[in-house]
């Protein structure tokens, strides 16, 4: 047998940790669903991985779950902390509840008192400090090192990135006949890089096409630089995606792995929340949206037919008072004709 590559040994690494990763403690197996309207509208079969379905409504506790699952029993009695204002805080804070481990969850004066109450009712202590993220962030790195206790990135780290990877083991087994590509939403890289080492480990000829804002695509512009960038700013009506500069980590598996990379507009993002209603009768958040924008987006560039492409549908964390916004951008962009599927 040959002597693995360098970049083989990394894929191998994280396919034994996803497969080992104990996340369903917590985390549920989501269905893979058929989405008869866009199927039909696009000509290609599509399939939603329901990662809205989660216990916190978004596939961030996953990782979680993994990383805490790993801690030593020192470092469980010291307890966790990390910054997030959203989807990252409500996994940390019930994977901690569930493993008997405190948590502390600095977020941003300007996160609103929802995510707050939702990050307390579970346990966790929610310390708000910091005008934005990057300051919050900061804070809560000083009181990790001053206290002992672990800092838990959203997705710069290996146990994170496993744990998110469990969605490609799911999906490869809910789906075993041919599969051209998955879309996945990208913020710091955590999720499309598990998915990207599990699923070209074991079939490298799935595309694995990563999506993100125009408004917060670090990625791509990583990718163009041939190096880590952090972005001058960043546009948060995708909350969920809303990151600088991708994670370290995550890179290291994305310059090998992912095929492609799209980015969509807050408009495109309106309209495919609306078509993933209309499949689903479900809401999803604007990060959670991303997937099916960017396959509406390749099928009208590339003009494929009879594929079988999934979207992840990441999350569905959005404020109610936020829906009138969406509704309203879709029926625009519907009645400008810009969306293939509605004029
Ligand atoms: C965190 C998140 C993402 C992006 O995941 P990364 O691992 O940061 O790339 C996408 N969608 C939702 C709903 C999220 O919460």
């Amino acid at each position: 047998m040959d002597t693995p590559t360098a970049a083989q040994a990394l894929l191998e690494y994280y396919v034994k940790k996803i497969l080992a990763a104990p996340v369903y403690q917590l985390a549920v197996r989501t269905p893979l669903q058929f989405a008869p309207a866009l199927s039909e509208a696009l000509g290609n079969q599509i399939l939603l991985k329901r990662e809205d379905l989660q216990p916190t409504f978004s596939f961030k506790i996953r990782g979680a779950c993994n990383k805490l699952a790993q801690l030593s029993d020192g470092q469980k009695a010291r307890g966790v902390i990390t910054a997030s204002a959203g989807n990252h805080a409500q996994g940390v804070a019930l994977a901690a509840r569930e493993l008997g481990i405190e948590a502390t969850i600095v977020m941003p004066t300007s996160t609103p008192a929802l995510k707050v109450i939702g990050v307390r009712s579970r346990g966790a202590d929610a310390v708000l400090h910091g005008d934005s993220f990057p300051f919050a962030l900061e804070y809560a790195l000083n009181l990790a090192r001053q206290t002992g206790r672990t800092f838990v990135s959203p997705f710069d780290d290996p146990d994170v990135i496993a744990g998110q990877g469990t969605v490609a083991m799911e999906i490869l087994r809910q789906h075993q006949g041919p599969l051209d590509a998955i879309f996945v939403p990208v913020g710091g890289g955590g999720l499309i890089a598990g998915i990207a080492a599990y699923v070209k480990y074991l079939r490298p000829d799935i595309r694995i096409i990563g999506v993100e804002s125009e408004h917060s695509a670090c990625l791509q512009a990583a990718l163009q630089a041939g190096e880590r960038v952090v972005l001058p700013s960043v546009g948060t009506f995708a909350d969920g995606v809303a990151v600088a500069q991708i994670g370290a980590h995550g890179f290291q598996i994305c310059r090998e792995y992912v095929d492609q990379v799209l980015t969509v507009s807050d408009d495109e993002l309106c309209a495919a929340i609306r078509n993933i209603y209309d499949d689903t009768r479900s809401i999803t958040e604007p990060s959670g949206a991303l997937a099916v924008a960017g396959i509406k987006q390749y099928v009208a560039q590339q003009g494929v037919r009879g594929q079988t492409l999934v979207a992840i549908d990441s999350g569905a964390n959005i404020n109610f008072d936020s829906l009138r916004h969406v509704a309203e951008r879709a029926a625009l962009s519907g009645a400008r004709g810009e969306d293939a599927i509605y004029s």
